[in-house]
């Protein structure tokens, strides 16, 4: 579907552009050090939704793009399956390098600290500030500590809609890292069916909006 806010004019593609090649060089906070690459957002400006992670995992931070791991696949599942078009989102992550231990062959996952993630905020504002959505999706704890500029109990304030730090309105939600480590297959489902239970009150949202 072509909007009016799908139609933004061309600067704002530019300015995600040059915003996207100072990121690449960016060493504001230690995590460029130890990791291969800036992970920056994907997407249009005028997407109605940003859907915001914690940070990049091994697989996005080899990729050099978000959500392409296991997570990502079963995010984009997630989004097929309420109905959502690719084209109405901007897929990104509160934090933009991959924060990790070397262990062995292995690079095991380390949480992002409030200074990493405070640090790495600039780029975030800059990514909303360009794209303009009109709902903040909070995937996980870390995303909605970041947009909500308060600690978030997830599990608590699941599928609620939150007046964010930046006045923008904020839908919390877990992670979907968080659904791929389920071992149990019926429970997985139980917790997919969940998810996209989630992802359609998103859609809702979105359509009342653009109503
Ligand atoms: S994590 Fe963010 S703030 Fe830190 S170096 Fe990377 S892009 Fe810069």
């Amino acid at each position: 579907m072509t909007t009016a806010r799908n139609a933004l004019p061309g600067t704002a593609r530019a300015q995600l552009k040059r915003v996207i090649a100072d990121a690449a060089k960016c060493t504001r906070c230690p995590l460029y050090a130890n990791a291969t690459q800036t992970v920056f957002g994907e997407g249009m400006p005028g997407a109605h939704i940003m859907l915001v992670g914690e940070q990049p995992g091994d697989k996005e931070d080899i990729a050099g793009r978000p959500f392409v791991g296991p997570a990502g696949k079963l995010l984009d599942r997630a989004l097929v399956d309420a109905g959502i078009a690719r084209e109405d989102t901007y897929v990104t992550n509160a934090v933009k390098h991959f924060k990790n231990e070397p262990r062995g062959k292995r690079r095991i996952h380390k949480k992002p600290n409030m200074a990493e993630i405070e640090q790495c905020r600039w780029w975030l504002e800059h990514e909303i500030r360009i794209v303009k959505p009109t709902l903040l999706v909070a995937l996980g704890s870390t995303a909605a500590r970041t947009l909500l500029g308060r600690e978030a109990r997830v599990q608590k304030e699941r599928g609620r809609v939150e007046t964010g730090a930046d006045g923008l309105p904020v839908f919390i939600t877990i992670h979907p890292s968080a659904l791929v480590r389920i071992e149990d297959d019926a429970q997985r489902h139980a917790e997919y069916r969940r998810f996209v239970a989630d992802m359609k009150a998103v859609r809702r949202w979105r359509m009342k909006t653009a109503a």
